[in-house]
């Protein structure tokens, strides 16, 4: 009977400890597969997290605003040309780190592509969503981070909860326009 039991706990707690360490690997796997391995934001696959391909899933969770940035480093390939590119990987994280200081913890940042991040500001309003943007523009433009001064440019937009696409497509032209007009500046549109 003791001999049994002490079997049967002995199995049931190998079976355990495997269980638990294919979740808990598949659950780091996943989180890897949704993490910008440079700056430890979220990549373009972590969007999955909170958005669907339709951006549906906002869409159903909430009813509050929704304020998107796209971000940009203004002359970025004149900085991998004079300091190196491990500089301009130095400067990407610095920047991630800065942007992650400027807005809320349930905000969604995103490295887009190479030096460029998609920002979604929940429950803010365009208004709130422009201090923060004036808040990243700024800090960006103030600090010192070890190797040059550096500026970015940032598109905004609101996002209505209907189409997530004119949404990132309203912040891109936003950018786009302060990259046309001088950069280091927030547009909306
Ligand atoms: P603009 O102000 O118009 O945005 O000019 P820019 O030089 O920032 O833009 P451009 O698109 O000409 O250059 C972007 C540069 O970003 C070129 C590319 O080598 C660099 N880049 C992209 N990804 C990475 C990365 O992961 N690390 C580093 N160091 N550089 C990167
Ligand atoms: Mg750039
Ligand atoms: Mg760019």
């Amino acid at each position: 009977m003791v001999f049994s039991y002490a079997l049967f706990s002995v199995i049931s707690c190998t079976m355990y400890r495997y269980v638990y360490r294919n979740y808990a690997s598949e659950r780091e796997l996943m989180e890897l597969s949704e993490t910008d391995q440079l700056t430890r934001v979220l990549n373009r696959n972590g969007l999955r997290k909170f958005l669907d391909a339709d951006g549906q899933k906002i869409l159903m969770e909430r009813e509050t605003p929704v304020c998107i940035l796209m971000l940009d480093i203004d002359f970025f390939k004149k900085v991998n040309d004079t300091y190196g590119h491990d500089a301009g990987d130095r400067i990407l994280v610095f920047m991630a780190e800065t942007i992650c200081s400027c807005v809320r913890a349930s905000d969604h940042v995103v490295r887009w592509g190479g030096e460029e991040f998609l920002l979604f500001l929940m429950d803010t309003e365009l208004e709130k969503g422009l201090e923060a943007a004036e808040r990243i523009r700024s800090a960006v433009e103030q600090a010192d981070n070890g190797i040059c001064k550096i500026t970015v440019s940032i598109g905004a937009a609101a996002y209505d909860g209907y189409d997530y696409h004119a949404a990132v497509k309203k912040a891109d032209e936003g950018l786009y326009y302060a990259k046309g007009h001088g950069r280091n500046q927030i547009v909306v549109r």
